[in-house]
């Protein structure tokens, strides 16, 4: 009989917990090892837009919409995952560049809609100013974040994944291999270890030598108090990005779903709910909660780190981390256990920094 493969995960959020799951579920003996408990760091600070929107390559593209379809077949096994393929009506480009991503996109296989006032009021009846022109994609969507990464954790234990709270404080080895961690001052074992740390993975895998180019621009996030249904699906607007919460809030973030917060976020907070409350209809009574600043695990070129950076090491650092997550934890686990590395991750390997 073999014996099951022992990995240990470094990380609780989307992208650690679906690690996590995967493994668990292909039988191999897990724990996960995580300092801010089940949900992550900057998960919970997420605008959670699932999309293979403008502005990425092709092969980019390929990989964001087949995570999109690993998303519905993950709320199959998991059915109480808070997914919704809600929509998202885009006008947050100039005229002209949207019609170059609705070309490009549309020849790629992507549902786009070329929609106009009348057939954006019907999609949004609650926008107070709709746009002359804009796009709609019904096949994007919304995972609310903390929830989804506590489902996977919850059903990883039940397939009998270990959680483990305290801090990785380094990499061990056993000479050219990486033969497990040290936390909070306790050495665990293990065949493989996966960092999925968000921003903190630089630092974990600079104990065994290895560099991750990582950044991590802040994003800004306002929340209003939870209030009936007033959206349908997401707004991406030239002034922000919206959408209403499983809860009932409505949350807003400039440029990508959570701008810079400035030198006053509390400020940027107040003036980017004002904007939020302007284009609603019926929503004086709208009231202004709290803010958040997340910060983004950005790999220096923008595209996701997937693979193992040394033997008995696999990286999964990224952006769009609520988007990817499912295809992610899939291909990972495949890759760790079978050693059979998916073609759509061809290009996010590490090596790619240093060749
Ligand atoms: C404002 C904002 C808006 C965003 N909008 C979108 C969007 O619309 N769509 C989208 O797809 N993506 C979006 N993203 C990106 C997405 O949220 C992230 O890619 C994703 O949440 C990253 O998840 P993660 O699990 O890698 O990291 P995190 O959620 O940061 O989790 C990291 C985990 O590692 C643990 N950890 C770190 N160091 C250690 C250590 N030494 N020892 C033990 N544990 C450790 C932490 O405790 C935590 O559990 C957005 C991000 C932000 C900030």
């Amino acid at each position: 009989m073999t014996v099951a493969k022992q990995t240990i995960v470094i990380g609780a959020g989307i992208i650690g917990a679906s690690v996590a799951w995967h493994l668990a579920k292909a039988g191999a003996r897990v724990t996960v090892i995580s300092g801010s408990g089940a949900g992550g760091v900057a998960t919970p600070n997420s605008f959670a837009w699932i999309n293979a929107s403008w502005g990425n390559p092709e092969v980019y593209f390929r990989l964001r919409t087949r995570a999109m379809a690993e998303w519905t077949r993950l709320a199959r096994d998991l059915p109480t995952i808070p997914l919704s393929w809600c929509g998202g009506l885009c006008w947050d480009l100039p005229v002209a560049e949207l019609e170059t991503y609705a070309a490009e996109h549309s020849a790629w296989g992507y549902g786009i809609e070329r929609v106009g006032r009348e057939r954006a009021a019907r999609i949004e009846p609650n926008l107070a100013k709709l746009p002359d022109f804009a796009l709609h994609v019904a096949e994007e969507g919304v995972a609310e974040p903390v929830a989804a990464a506590r489902a996977l954790l919850a059903d990883a234990q039940r397939l009998g994944a270990l959680a483990h709270t305290g801090t990785v404080d380094a990499l061990t080895l056993a000479g050219e291999r990486i033969a497990g961690v040290v936390v909070s001052g306790e050495v665990l074992n293990a065949d493989e270890v996966v960092i999925a740390a968000g921003v903190n993975s630089p630092a974990i895998a600079a104990t065994a030598g290895v560099t991750l180019p990582i950044d991590a621009p802040p994003g800004l996030i306002v929340h209003s108090r939870p209030h009936r249904k007033l959206l349908n699906g997401l707004v991406l607007a030239e002034r922000l990005h919206m959408r209403q919460t499983a809860e009932g809030r409505l949350i807003a973030g400039s440029d990508f779903g959570g701008g810079d917060p400035g030198a006053d976020p509390l400020a940027t907070a107040h003036g980017l709910f004002a904007a939020m409350k302007a284009m609603l209809r019926d929503a004086d009574g709208l009231e202004f909660d709290f803010h958040t600043v997340g910060y983004r695990p950005t790999p220096a070129d923008g595209f996701p780190i997937i693979g193992r950076a040394r033997d008995g090491l696999y990286v999964t650092v990224m952006h769009s981390g609520i988007t990817l997550a499912p295809a992610v934890g899939l291909f990972a686990s495949r890759e760790i256990l079978e050693g059979e590395r998916d073609p759509l991750l061809g290009p996010y390997g590490l090596s790619r920094f240093t060749r």
